[in-house]
C-alpha cells in the first residue's frame, strides 16, 4: 500500500509562514474516524471501554478528542495522572497501570479514584499503606504468563523476559489476599506483545485470559468485573504490511468471548483496552526540512529535527516511512541517510532509504509519529523539543504545544542570573 501524507507541499508551505520546521502534525479526522470504528469494533460489549495510554501521546487537546469517544485514560507516572486530572477525566475513566510504583503516586491514584492495576505481589501491602490503609473496592492485577507469547504468523514476543505483571500462581495468592482485604469487584490485565500487525493478538490473548478469569473466579470466589487487552495492537509503519482490521480483532474477542466467559456465567464481564499506538500512531506526522546534503563516504541528507523529536528508529531501529512532499510521484532512485544534528551517529531516520532527490529546502514527512514519538522526547545534546500542531477537519491548523525555548531548557538552573529572563 502506498502511504500518502495527510499535508502536502502547499498546505505545509502555509503552515511554517506560522510555525517554522520541525513539528508533529495530527489529523484530527483519522484520529475520530479511528475512534470511532474501535468504538463500534467493541460495541457487542456493553461495558467496553478504551483507556487511552497517555505515555503514548501526552496531548490534552488530543485525548480530549478521544475522550468524546468515551476512552478514559491510561497512566504510569504521576504527572500522567496529574494531565488527567487536569483534563477533567476521574474516577473509574482512569486506570493507573504502573510498575516498580512510587508509595506517592498509589496515594494520588487512590484520591482521583483511579481502578489501580498492580504490577506485583508485593504492592499489595504497599498499595494498602499508601491508601491509607484501605484499599479500594475495585482493584486489578497484571498478569504475566511468561515463556513465549507466538503467534501463527510467526511473530512472536517474550513475555518471560519482560519485567511486568504477576506470574499465574500469584494472581490466585493475589485475588485471596485482596479479598480478605475488602477488595469487593477484580479486573485483570495483561500486555504480552508489542506493536502486533495481526488481527490474532487480542483474541489470543482473550482467550489466554478468559480461561484464567474463569478459573480465578471458581477457586477463588473473586468476583470479575472487567478484563483489560491493555496495548499492543500494532499499526503498519511499512508501506508492505496490512493494517489491522479493528472489526476483525473485535469480531475475533467477542467469539472467544462467547466460547468461554458466557458458558462459565461470566456473560457480564466488561472488555477493557489500553491501546496507544492504535490510537494515535497513523495520525501524527514529523514534518522536518532538509538543510544540508552531504557527499562524502555515503550520501547524507541533514535535516532539520533530530532523534530528540523522534527517537524510535535510533533507539529500537525502527522504520518510519518517508515522503519527500511535492515529490510522491517522483522515483526513488536515490539512495540516502537521513540524520539528525545530534552528536550520535544512530540519530539517522533512515538508513540507505531510496527516495527521490532532495534538494535543499524540501519538506520531508516522516510518517506514524503519532504515538511515541513526540512523547519519547529528550533534551540530548541541548536539544530542544518541537511544536505539535493539529490539522483541524476544516482545514485550518491549531497549535496543541508550543516548541520549547532556551527558556524551557533553562528553566530548572537557578545559577545563572544571565538566563533567568531568557524568553
Ligand atoms: C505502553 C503501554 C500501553 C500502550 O501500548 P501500545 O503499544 O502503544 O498500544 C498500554 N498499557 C500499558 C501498561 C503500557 O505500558
Amino acid at each position: 500500500m502506498m502511504k500518502k501524507p495527510f499535508v502536502t507541499k502547499e498546505k505545509v508551505e502555509e503552515i511554517v509562514k506560522t510555525y517554522p520546521t520541525p513539528f508533529h502534525i495530527y489529523d484530527e479526522k483519522g484520529i475520530r474516524e479511528n475512534a470511532k470504528a474501535v468504538k463500534e469494533a467493541f460495541a457487542w460489549n456493553p461495558g467496553f471501554k478504551e483507556y487511552f495510554a497517555v505515555k503514548a501521546t501526552p496531548n490534552p487537546f488530543l485525548i480530549k478528542i478521544l475522550h468524546e469517544y468515551g476512552c478514559g485514560t491510561d497512566c504510569s507516572s504521576m504527572t500522567e495522572l496529574m494531565l488527567s486530572k487536569a483534563m477533567g477525566i476521574t474516577g473509574e475513566d482512569v486506570m493507573f497501570s504502573s510498575n516498580d510504583t512510587p508509595f506517592e503516586e498509589y496515594t494520588y491514584a487512590k484520591e482521583l479514584g483511579a481502578i489501580i492495576n498492580l504490577d506485583d505481589i508485593t504492592h499489595i501491602d504497599f498499595c494498602e499503606e499508601a491508601c491509607g490503609g484501605k484499599l479500594p473496592e475495585t482493584m486489578s492485577c497484571r498478569f504475566n504468563p511468561g515463556g513465549v507469547f507466538q503467534m501463527s504468523n510467526g511473530i512472536m514476543d517474550n513475555p518471560g523476559d519482560a519485567k511486568y505483571g504477576l506470574t499465574t500462581e500469584q494472581m490466585f495468592e493475589a485475588y485471596e489476599i485482596l479479598m480478605k482485604k475488602g477488595v469487593k469487584y477484580f479486573g485483570m490485565h495483561a500486555f504480552l506483545a508489542s506493536n502486533t500487525v495481526t488481527n490474532e493478538y487480542y483474541p489470543q490473548l482473550a482467550g489466554q485470559m478468559f480461561k484464567l478469569a474463569v478459573e480465578l473466579h471458581e477457586k477463588t470466589g473473586a468476583d470479575i468485573r472487567f478484563i483489560n487487552l491493555s496495548g499492543g495492537v500494532g499499526i503498519p509503519y511499512k508501506p508492505d504490511q496490512t493494517p489491522n482490521d479493528i472489526r476483525m480483532i473485535g469480531e475475533g474477542v467477542r467469539k472467544v468471548y462467547e466460547e468461554i466467559l458466557v458458558p462459565a456465567g461470566m456473560g457480564d464481564v466488561a472488555i477493557y483496552t489500553e491501546m496507544g499506538r492504535f490510537m494515535m500512531g497513523p495520525y501524527g506526522q514529523l514534518v522536518t526540512k532538509a538543510i544540508h546534503e552531504k557527499h562524502t563516504h555515503k550520501e547524507y541528507i541533514g535535516v532539520d529535527a533530530c532523534a530528540v523529536n523522534l527517537m524510535r528508529p535510533a533507539m529500537y531501529g525502527s522504520y518510519h516511512h518517508i515522503t519527500v512532499l511535492g515529490k510522491e510521484e517522483a522515483v526513488c532512485d536515490h539512495k540516502y541517510d537521513v540524520t539528525g544534528s545530534l552528536c550520535e551517529n544512530n540519530d539517522k531516520f533512515a538508513i540507505d532509504r531510496m527516495l527521490p532527490e532532495i534538494e535543499m529546502g524540501d519538506y520531508l514527512v516522516i510518517h506514524d509519529t503519532g504515538a511515541h514519538g513526540y512523547a519519547m522526547g529528550y533534551n540530548y545534546n541541548g536539544k530542544l523539543k518541537s511544536a505539535e500542531l493539529l490539522l483541524k477537519e476544516d482545514g485550518s491548523v491549531q497549535l496543541i504545544r508550543r516548541a520549547e525555548t532556551p527558556k524551557d531548557y533553562f528553566a530548572t538552573l537557578d545559577c545563572f542570573e544571565e538566563y533567568k529572563n531568557i524568553q
